[in-house]
């Protein structure tokens, strides 16, 4: 397309998903979790996987992560096809579980690259100050996470991601067991770091809200076995709460319960 170019139609895709069908086989079953799914993540992609549970979200998530290969399709990071796991992806997990409690923030940041063995001694120790900074968190660099807020936690680990240096973080439901309250706290976060940094993410839920919040592309599966039924943009964040957030939502909630 030749009009408008936008960032998005300029730069070259950072992952291309090109027909990828996934399949778990058991000794009785062949599952197929996805069916010739393809897509493409843009540097600075806010990129949510909207579907129902069994969907194939983690799956997908998964085969980018390297863990699982295509039986067809391939799937590529800057032209290079995947097929095992690296520092390239860093998966970000839920808050509650990621950070060692033992450890101070400076501490669990060092931890990873010191046991990636990617960084040791004062290079290991600048660059895990450089990006607690980054997320705004300097001042508690020796604190212990028990004495952090949920928002900070999940800073902490995100500067844990991005201190390996990944070209994308995936999030697979990050929120999902949260109460409400929270979980719209820890969105907010997400996205004010995010306007710091314009880090790439792909991010995985099944909430029709929180894609439309987090996302800046939203791509809709089917249920199982998951299939692409439509890529969309998301509305800017000034219009979050306005007529057109819950204009995009119905009309979201039509696409996924179309057949
Ligand atoms: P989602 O994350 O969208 O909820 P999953 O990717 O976890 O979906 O699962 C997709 C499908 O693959 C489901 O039918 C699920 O039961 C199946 N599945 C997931 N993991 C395995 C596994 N390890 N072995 C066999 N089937 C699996
Ligand atoms: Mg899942």
């Amino acid at each position: 397309m030749s009009h408008a170019g936008t960032a998005q139609q300029t730069a070259a895709p950072l992952l291309e998903i090109d027909g990828v069908t996934l399949q778990y086989k058991t000794s009785e079953h062949l599952v197929t979790a996805t069916r010739n799914v393809s897509f493409q993540v843009y540097p600075s992609d806010r990129f949510v996987l909207l579907g129902p549970s069994g969907c194939g979200k983690s799956t997908l998530l998964k085969a980018i992560g390297g863990y699982l290969n295509p039986v067809a399709g391939s799937i590529r990071l800057k032209g290079r096809e995947i097929t095992e796991p690296g520092p390239d992806r860093m998966m970000v997990f839920q808050e509650f579980d990621q950070l060692l409690p033992w450890k101070t923030v400076r501490q669990n940041v060092e931890f990873a690259l010191h046991a990636s063995g990617r960084l040791r001694g004062a290079e290991m120790r600048e660059r895990a100050e450089h990006y607690i900074a980054m997320v705004g968190l300097a001042k508690f660099i020796d604190s212990y996470p028990h004495t952090l807020s949920g928002g900070m936690k999940q800073r902490v680990s995100i500067a844990r991601g991005m201190a390996m240096e990944p070209d994308v973080l995936l999030m697979d439901e990050p929120y999902a067991a949260l109460d409400a309250l929270t979980r719209r706290k820890m969105q907010d976060e997400l996205l004010r770091l995010w306007d710091d940094t314009r880090f790439t993410v792909l991010f995985v839920t099944h909430s029709i809200e929180e894609a439309v919040r987090i996302g800046t592309r939203i791509l809709l599966l089917s249920p199982h076995p998951g299939q692409v039924k439509a890529e969309l943009n998301s509305i800017p964040e000034s219009e979050l709460g306005t007529a057109s957030q819950s204009a995009l939502e119905a009309r979201i909630n039509a696409m996924l319960f179309s057949h």
